[in-house]
């Protein structure tokens, strides 16, 4: 009993030891640049963004409605087909296509302060897997990391215009390749492009490393706005054929892969599964 309690304790300390150093990089901008790789392990960016942050009033992004019931807003309406790579790799996701259904959509009347940090976060997170394939791509050639890495310019695209929607300062506005607002992405980014650098094999790893995370960190917001979620789930479908063409490439060169951020029963279920191809227009 005694034994137990001091383990439990033990572990919520190194937890929150965690999280601390999580924080002060995050206020620390200036000096990330300097900093060497970050590690793999310790909290998640999802329990980063959780425990990490004051809270903050939430941000009004239209004219208050009071504090009645929530708007009825009609179920998110399916993307229009979005064109895919000849190796049915490649999931894009067209700005103009999001405009249009964020044009339909309604305004939330403000903008919970949990979903503007999520927007941010995968604005963010987003662009990193474009930078690391691009990064990879120059290093191992176009092939997967090509193609995939284009696609994910359209991701951070799609999460930009939500971030104008709302109002919210984008967190790219000023940076450069590998440079975030965020340190952890500006060491991830670090971190990444060396260790898929070693091989074909391990820049495959990388990216579907990559992919897993995009899926968990996507789930760790599910958004209750239908405009958001409903960005968040087309990330998430783009994330999943990512994750299956990364994982066929790896065992196509004679090398497997094992799940990093998701449980092994989500892992499974995705690479039994078929591609997702885009709903047709
Ligand atoms: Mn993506
Ligand atoms: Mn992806």
């Amino acid at each position: 009993m005694n034994r137990r309690r001091t383990i439990t304790i033990a572990g919520t300390v190194g937890a929150v030891a965690g999280f601390m150093g999580v924080v002060y990089g995050t206020a620390n901008w200036a000096t990330s640049q300097r900093e060497g790789p970050g590690s793999p392990a310790g909290p998640s960016p999802a329990q980063a963004l959780r425990a990490g942050r004051a809270p903050i009033p939430e941000v009004a992004v239209a004219p208050g409605t009071g504090s009645g019931p929530a708007p009825v807003v009609p179920p998110f309406p399916k993307f229009t087909g979005a064109p895919e790579d000849e190796t049915g790799a490649t999931t894009t996701v067209r700005s103009g296509d999001v405009q249009a259904i964020l044009d339909r959509t309604p305004l939330a009347p403000s903008l919970p302060a949990a979903e503007r940090d999520g927007l941010i976060w995968m604005r963010e997170e987003e662009r990193l897997a474009h930078d690391v394939y691009f990064a990879l791509a120059r290093r191992w050639g176009n092939g997967p990391f090509g193609n995939i890495g284009a696609a994910e310019a359209t991701h951070s695209e799609a999460v930009r215009l939500l971030i104008d929607r709302y109002g919210v300062a984008d967190p790219a506005s000023g940076t450069v390749v590998g440079n975030y607002s965020n340190p952890i992405f500006s060491r991830l980014y670090q971190e990444l492009v060396t260790t898929g650098s070693a091989s074909y094999v391990d820049g495959l790893k990388v990216g579907a490393r990559i992919e897993e995370l995009d899926i968990r960190d996507l789930e760790a917001r599910e958004s209750t706005l239908p405009d958001i979620a409903g960005v968040y789930a087309e990330l998430k479908r783009g994330s999943r054929n990512h994750l299956r063409a990364f994982v066929r490439q790896i065992e196509r060169h004679g090398a497997q892969y094992a799940p990093m951020y998701l449980t092994i029963e989500a892992y499974d279920a995705i690479i039994g599964s078929g591609h997702e191809g885009g709903p047709s227009r």
